[in-house]
């Protein structure tokens, strides 16, 4: 138990380190380009955020959240997802108030308490993006291209992305009644959950993964014959400008999200080579949460995308080779005093720029040069009594063997020199 970490979760090991950081790296740099801006919130927050949030009747917020009450009394959950936290942070710290449209990104851990499996986790890590604050589909089309983006620099290819509308408060209740009279003679043929969602949320059972709900569910009305004009002009804007950008999408009336303050567009975006869990991102538009979480109604759009997922993608595609962490000196010492020259020509070393390292153990020449050759040292820099005694270090270049003595007060700069030269 003590050396076994919880269910659903996993640790990033120094060797996967490195592909983290490269494609935190790429979400920087393209985010940048984009015109967005980072965020970082905390990783717990009011349970009622969330409620309110997420949705009383979602999944996450019904079966998911990891919440408890603090020694204060209050109940905190640990963040399920960060567009309610993000929000917060936008109202509570008056960031609309120098800018009509405020783009957020964020990229940190998530916490759900889901059945993990691979590509499904208890604690995971989520790129996230929050357009907030206009209506234009050309925002909606923005955040969909950057997502697309972010995902092709890393080399995926053949991603499907599927977008909808869901409509707004105006037509979606038309569209809710056909729903219901459409499934209205087939309750009895449908899961709990969905008999449950009939009344309360019956777009969600659309997408039950259920495969007698989604046998029932054939033929059942399309949101898309629905939409009152504004919904639709918008949706037929946000196609003109995707096609416009050479991306490829379908249409896939199915992609529902039953809350209310979700409007109009909704996309995702699927890696099939993943198998199971191969959705990559999910977003789309919100206009009315702003309103929900205690704002002026503010149009917003954004998206999330799962990285465990794309690291997963990466590593089954091979797209990522790390480079090998070379050090330029290892400092082989041998004797006492050999040891504490050494130790202050490392930290010397380090101060002036280079990846420096030595052994601590007192081992002899043969186990030190093969830590040297262990951390693919550029250069062992060979001290023992003789050398100590004639103020000098051996330099050893590790690839030719080629030795030279140098006198101990050139040492840094002939380093420096060489490595960086
Ligand atoms: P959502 O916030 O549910 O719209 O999810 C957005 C993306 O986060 C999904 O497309 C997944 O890639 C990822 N995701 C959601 N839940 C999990 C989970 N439990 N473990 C790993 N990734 C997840």
């Amino acid at each position: 138990m003590l050396t076994q970490g919880p269910r659903g979760t996993k640790d990033i090991l120094p060797g996967e380190v490195d592909a983290w950081l490269y494609v935190e790296k790429k979400i920087r740099e393209l985010c940048e380009r984009f015109g967005f801006q980072e965020i970082r919130t905390p990783i717990f927050e009011h349970t009622e955020l969330f409620q309110r949030g997420i949705g009383d009747t979602t999944d996450v917020v019904e079966k998911e959240m990891y919440t408890f009450t603090d020694r204060g009394d209050r109940s905190i959950t640990l963040r399920p997802e960060n567009t309610a936290a993000a929000v917060r942070s936008y109202l509570q710290n008056k960031l609309y108030a120098d800018n009509s449209l405020t783009k957020l990104f964020y990229i940190g851990s998530m916490f759900r308490y889901d059945r993990p499996q691979k590509g499904r986790y208890r604690e995971f890590h989520q790129f996230g993006v929050e357009a907030l604050g206009e209506q234009s589909p050309a925002v909606d089309a923005e955040i969909i291209i950057l997502a697309v983006r972010f995902l092709q620099s890393l080399g995926l290819k053949d991603l499907e992305l599927s977008i909808n509308s869901v409509g707004d408060p105006k037509c979606r209740p038309v569209y809710r009644e056909k729903l219901q009279e459409f499934f209205k003679d087939k309750l009895d043929g449908l899961c709990d959950v969905c008999r449950s969602r009939y009344d309360r949320n019956p777009m969600r059972i659309l997408d039950c993964k259920s495969g007698e709900c989604q046998r029932l569910s054939v033929g059942a009305p399309e949101i898309t014959d629905c939409l009152c004009d504004e919904c639709n002009e918008h949706f037929e804007k946000v196609k003109e400008y995707l096609t416009a950008a050479g991306i490829s999408f379908t249409c896939d009336p199915r992609l529902v999200r039953g809350l209310d303050y979700y409007t109009k567009t909704a996309f995702e975006i699927k890696y099939s080579p993943l198998g199971a869990q191969s959705a990559v991102a999910g977003g789309g538009r919100y206009d009315g949460l702003i309103e929900e979480i205690g704002g002026n109604p503010t149009p917003a759009v954004g998206f999330a995308v799962g990285l465990e997922r794309v690291m997963l993608a990466l590593e089954q595609q091979k797209l990522f080779n790390a480079e090998p962490h070379k050090a330029d000196a290892f400092i082989v010492a041998l004797g006492e005093k050999a040891q504490s020259v050494g130790f202050k020509l490392l930290v010397e070393l380090r101060d002036a720029g280079l990846k420096a390292a030595m052994d601590y153990a007192g081992r002899s020449m043969k186990a030190q040069m093969k830590q040297a050759n262990k951390a693919m040292a550029h250069y062992a820099v060979i001290l023992g009594d003789d050398e100590i005694a004639k103020n000098v270090a051996v330099l050893r270049d590790m690839e030719s063997s080629a030795q030279t003595e140098v006198p101990m007060e050139e040492i840094i700069k002939k380093l420096t020199d060489e490595v960086k030269g």
